[in-house]
Parts: structure tokens; C-alpha cells; sequence
């Protein structure tokens, strides 16, 4: 029963049987109680239309190509500043490959990715990590671009590879992992608490951020991107890897070999941040008509 409810209750039942009788210590708890209830309820209200409003005053971002609006509350110095230093533990972590053909590959079609993506803002760097049983990549915020060697079995060319960097840098560019990291500070902590914790790079920030990029997908905790997101770096993925020159045609044939190791004994790392199924595979095909255009007028 709500408050107002309880009340005119109260207040009808007083004038016809109790119109001229003292109010009980009943009437005065359940009095007080209404109260409290009240202004609980209205400071609820208040909160609520606060952060309604610190999101409205934050979430002006649109992501690119799709100008889909974005709740973010992470500004892209605090993305930045915690993508550098994951990128700083990873190579602490990892292997980098030394070997040159497959480098010299990935600079390649790295660099001719991030020279139509347009952010003179990122750092670019393109990494080769030697680990042949982890299949996966991954962009962080600023332009630190990680590939593990186990996914270049399924990329099996420059077309497929151009495939994964195009979409790793995409979510990069319409910043998924600060919308997905903002959603789950944002329910934990409450707006000011998320803007300490940024600021101060505590614990659990860096969790949730490791797990928002998918840093720690190889041990099970992770945010899975949405399907919302992963559709839009579909689609600005096969725009950038067009536009660089390879043919957006060509990434069907990456997603279709994923796509097949679903039900393997042990699916890649990308399928548990990149689940495959019809519905994207047809969703690409309906972007293609689109993206094939920059690559048709490309004299390749
Ligand atoms: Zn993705």
C-alpha cells in the first residue's frame, strides 16, 4: 500500500469512528512511519533524478558511423590513462613474437587500419603476442592493439586479419569498453564513488576495466560486449578494413571458420566475447552492399 494510500485510509476511518478520540501511540508511530516514507521516498526521487542528470550532462558521446547515443561517465583521459597502464602489464605478462614475417604482416595491415580510422588522439602500436593456444585480440583505449598468434590460424590471410583489427578497433573508437565499464561502476558504486574510484585508479576499478576490455577472458571473468555493440563494430569494422583496402567481403569467411569452432573442446578465447551465430553472420551480409562501396572506389 502506497503512502498517500495509507494515509487517506488513516484519515477516513479517524472521521467516522475515532473523530473525537486522542490520537494512540499507533496513530503516531504509523504517523512517523508515513513520514519517513515519504521523504525516503523523495530523497529516492531526488538521487534518481540527480544521476539522471550527471548521465545527461556525461552521456553526450555518440558512437561513430551508427551516431548511436552512449551512457559513458569515464572521460577519455581516465580511459587512457587506464588502458597505458594495462598495456604496461601485459607486456610484463606476455611473450612478444619475434618472428618477422608474421610482424611485418600485422604492421602492415595494423597501420593501414589506424591510418583511416582518423584519431591522431591514439598511440597506435600493434603487438604480436607469441602464445599459440590463446585465440584472441584486442584494442585497448589510445590505440594499443594486441594480437595473440593462436586466432592467425582462423584470420589465415591479410583479409581475415584486416577482419579482427578492423572490429577490435572499432569498439575502440565508439569506446564499448568505457560504456560497459560506466554501466557496471555506475551499478555498483553510484556516480560520485565511480569518479573517486577513476580518479584513483583503485582496485576495483582496474577489475572492472580488465574485465570491460576482456583482459582477463583467459581465466573466465568478463563482461561480454552487447549485442548492440558488437553489431556496430561489425559494421565500422567493415568500413575501416575497406577503406584500407581490403575487400569487407572477405570477413565472412573469418566469422563462418569461428563460427564452426563453437561446439569445439576448446572454443578460442574471441568466441567468449564474440559469440557467432546466424543472426551476425546475416547482419554482415546486410552491411556489405555498404562497406563495399569504399572499397570499390579504391584503385586496389
Ligand atoms: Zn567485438
Amino acid at each position: 500500500m502506497q503512502g498517500a494510500e495509507i494515509s487517506s485510509k488513516l484519515k477516513g476511518q479517524r472521521s467516522k469512528s475515532y473523530r473525537n478520540q486522542p490520537l494512540s501511540a499507533f496513530d503516531f508511530r504509523l504517523s512517523a512511519l508515513i513520514q519517513r516514507r515519504r521523504s525516503g521516498f523523495f530523497s529516492g526521487i531526488m538521487s534518481v533524478l540527480a544521476l539522471f542528470f550527471c548521465c545527461f550532462m556525461y552521456a553526450c558521446s555518440q558512437a561513430p558511423v551508427t551516431g548511436r547515443s552512449q551512457l559513458i561517465l569515464v572521460s577519455p583521459e581516465q580511459e587512457r590513462a587506464l588502458g597505458l597502464n594495462a598495456y604496461e602489464n601485459i607486456l610484463k605478462k606476455e611473450r612478444v613474437s619475434q618472428d618477422q614475417v608474421l610482424n611485418k604482416m600485422l604492421q602492415k595491415v595494423g597501420w593501414r587500419i589506424a591510418n583511416v580510422a582518423q584519431r591522431p588522439d591514439f598511440d597506435w602500436e600493434f603487438k604480436l603476442i607469441e602464445n599459440d593456444r590463446v585465440a584472441n585480440a584486442f584494442c585497448l583505449p589510445g590505440g594499443k592493439v594486441f594480437v595473440y598468434t593462436g586466432i592467425l590460424k582462423y584470420t589465415e590471410d591479410k583479409t581475415g586479419l584486416a577482419t579482427v583489427i578492423g572490429h577490435e578497433v572499432a569498439h575502440a573508437m565508439a569506446r564499448h569498453g568505457a560504456e560497459r565499464m560506466s554501466l557496471t561502476l555506475l551499478a555498483q558504486l553510484g556516480e560520485t564513488a565511480m569518479q573517486v574510484a577513476l580518479r584513483t585508479q583503485s582496485a576495483n576499478a582496474m577489475r572492472v576495466f580488465d574485465s570491460a576490455y576482456g583482459l582477463v577472458a583467459n581465466v573466465g571473468v568478463m563482461l561480454p560486449y552487447s549485442r548492440t555493440q558488437e553489431y556496430e563494430a561489425d559494421h565500422i569494422g567493415l568500413i575501416l578494413m575497406a577503406k584500407a583496402g581490403y575487400d569487407p567481403r572477405g570477413a565472412l569467411g573469418f566469422w563462418e571458420r569461428l563460427s564452426k569452432e563453437k561446439s569445439a573442446p576448446s572454443p578460442p578465447s574471441f568466441l567468449s566475447t564474440h559469440p557467432t551465430d546466424y543472426d551476425r553472420i546475416a547482419k554482415i551480409k546486410d552491411l556489405l552492399p555498404e562497406a563495399s562501396e569504399y572499397y570499390d572506389i579504391i584503385d586496389n
